[in-house]
């Protein structure tokens, strides 16, 4: 495989992402709500830089495979958030491609009465977007290509790479 995004450039960009989440909330109450399972990493490592008064809170959601391998529709199961009435959200997520994940994620929050919600994300694949949304906060862009690492998976594997990596079609045939 091949890197694309080193430690060191990731953690750069974590902090610059801090430094606007620290600027922009300044000391009002933050709930951030991470999307699991990719969003892990990123999640534990912003909370550590942020100062704001905040909650952290978790969501998931997963696309299953079907028998002949093609995608099923998207699960998202919410029900391990707190109450959010009220609340100022922010959602963070991984990676922000073709972006339907974001829409519904923030679609199912918002039944939750939140009093704003926000979204960040480490990674936005460029020119794949299909919907009307953007992230507010965008670390990085990438190129298209199928990345791992940082929280990001193949099949379950390559999450705990503490760099971003793109993924070569030798990698796809390795076990
Ligand atoms: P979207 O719904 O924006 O098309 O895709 C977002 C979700 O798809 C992400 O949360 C992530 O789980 C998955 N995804 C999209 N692109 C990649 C990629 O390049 N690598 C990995 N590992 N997951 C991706
Ligand atoms: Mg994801």
């Amino acid at each position: 495989m091949k890197e694309l995004l080193s430690e060191d450039e990731i953690q750069a960009g974590v902090e610059r992402l801090a430094g606007r989440l620290r600027a922009d909330f300044e000391d009002r109450p933050l709930t951030i709500v991470g999307v699991l399972t990719g969003s892990l990493i990123l999640l534990a490592d912003l909370i550590r830089r942020l100062d704001n008064p905040l909650r952290v809170a978790l969501i998931r959601a997963s696309r299953g495979r079907a028998e002949n391998r093609s995608r099923t529709a998207l699960v998202i199961d919410d029900t391990l958030l707190p109450n959010l009435a009220g609340r100022d959200v922010l959602v963070v997520d991984d990676i922000f491609d073709t972006g339907h994940t974001l829409v519904e994620v923030v679609a199912q929050l918002a039944k939750h009465g939140p009093k704003s919600i926000r979204s960040a994300v480490l990674l936005r694949k460029t020119g794949r977007s299909d919907v009307a949304i953007e992230p507010d906060y965008i670390v990085f862009d990438i190129p298209d290509e199928f990345v791992v690492g940082y929280g990001l998976d193949y099949v379950d594997r390559f999450r705990n790479l503490p760099y971003v990596a793109a993924l070569e079609p030798t990698d796809l045939t390795k076990d």
